[in-house]
């Protein structure tokens, strides 16, 4: 039956896209989350199958695809099963790259984001510290002026890509550590070979293809033209696209639900219990039928929120309710998925422990599950 929402010509794309990322991504991705890293001939592959740029602009090389095409793109990376990859690329392409696009000067562009469009250079986006993740008006690392440049030092954390990529989409306190708040920050593009970045793995259980750092900036010098957007406007920047970093991480997480169901119901269909199989007992059965249904009502509620986005990117109450329903779902059905697996569920490195992980950590990164609890008891009344 016709979708609302997604014409024909997505459908093909879904099609083009899922063929690729079966043949060129999946068969290397289960060594590379071992590995915790993506190959540039990953990055450079998906450049050339238009997948980096879906979103960005046609002068930076992008492709200005209407938003269904990034939403399908997003629910067949999570279908891939690989938490890592998943990440790694949809912070690429929606999340370190979008500042770029929105607010960058025509210079910032051609040096940073056309290249992000043709997988030459990896993005990241620094805003985590020691002491402020929730809650970024707690944010201290700064930047002071010196000359054309500005001066970095501070602490980040927990920054996906960060052991391969390029540059840093970085906040900092351009208007000195005295103006705490929301007041004064600032979004600063440091490049990797920056004198006094250093850059130190992290250790995180989940996400391990996405090369998970710390940054630790002492002295760090760059250019005032790397500033994005106006000096100052680093809040307002970072409110309006983490709702494309809300709905990003929404969207893949219903197409990672659907995966981990889709590879339990072929265990269950195998798995010989009492004298017939696993998915033949009702009370598996109708397990997996609820939770077939939760995936299938966050879906709906991320084409929704996806469809309003694309006509209001400030859609806040939307895409945290797509971020808290579809990570919250991804969770519950990785979590069932892997007590049905029996003890093989607990098998260390096994496809379904990485899956618990990897669903957890979704509901953690890009706004905790409680804040977007909070935003919606903010927001959502007035729209009911
Ligand atoms: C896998 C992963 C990838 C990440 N990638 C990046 C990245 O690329 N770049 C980057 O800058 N950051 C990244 N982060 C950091 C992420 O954005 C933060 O972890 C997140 O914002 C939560 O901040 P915190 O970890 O400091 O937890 P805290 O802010 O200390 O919160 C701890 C816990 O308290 C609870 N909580 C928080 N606020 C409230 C509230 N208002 N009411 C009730 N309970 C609350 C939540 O359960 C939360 O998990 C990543 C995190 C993870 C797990």
């Amino acid at each position: 039956m016709e979708s609302p929402y997604l014409t024909a010509e997505h459908e093909a794309f879904r099609d083009r896209v899922r063929t690729f990322l079966r043949k060129e991504i999946a068969p290397h991705a289960a060594g590379w989350e071992e590995r915790r890293t993506m190959p540039r001939s990953a990055w450079h592959a998906l450049a050339a199958e238009g997948l980096l740029g879906l979103n960005h602009p046609r002068a930076a090389g992008g492709a200005e695809a209407d938003f269904f095409h990034s939403v399908v793109f997003l629910e067949e990376l999570g279908r891939l099963g690989f938490g890592g990859v998943r990440f790694a690329v949809a912070l690429h392409c929606y999340m370190g790259t979008s500042y770029l696009a929105s607010k960058g000067s025509p210079e910032l562009q051609q040096r940073y984001l056309r290249p992000a469009v043709s997988g030459e250079r990896i993005a990241a986006l620094a805003l985590t510290e020691p002491q402020a993740g929730s809650d970024l008006s707690g944010l201290a690392a700064t930047a002071r002026e010196d000359g054309d440049d500005l001066v970095v030092d501070g602490e980040k954390r927990f920054i996906v890509n960060g052991g391969f990529a390029d540059f840093f989409v970085t906040a900092v306190r351009t208007a000195g550590p005295a103006v705490r708040g929301q007041g004064g920050l600032s979004l600063v593009v440091v490049d990797r070979e920056s004198a006094g970045l250093r850059v130190t793995p992290n250790d995180c259980v989940a996400w391990r293809a996405c090369a998970m750092a710390d940054l630790s900036f002492r002295g760090v010098r760059v250019p005032k033209a790397n500033v994005v957007g106006r000096p100052g406007s680093g809040f307002p920047q970072i409110m309006r696209n983490m709702q494309l970093e809300r709905l990003a991480a929404g969207i893949s997480a219903v197409g990672d639900a659907a995966n981990c169901l889709e590879t339990t119901w072929r265990f269950l269909k195998e798995r010989g219990m009492f004298e017939s199989t696993l998915s033949a007992k009702q009370a598996v059965r109708h397990r997996m039928a609820e939770l077939l249904t939760e995936v299938e009502a966050a879906r709906q509620l991320a084409y929704h929120a996806a469809w309003r986005y694309s006509r209001d990117p400030l859609s806040i109450t939307e895409c945290s309710m797509v971020k808290l329903k579809a990570t919250e779902v991804a969770k519950t059905v990785a979590e069932e998925c892997r007590h049905l697996h029996g003890a093989e569920g607990f098998r260390a490195g096994s496809a379904i422990s990485a899956t618990v992980n990897d669903a957890q950590a979704a509901a953690v990164a890009a706004g905790a599950s409680e804040v977007m609890r909070d935003i919606i008891a903010q927001s959502g009344y007035e729209e009911f």
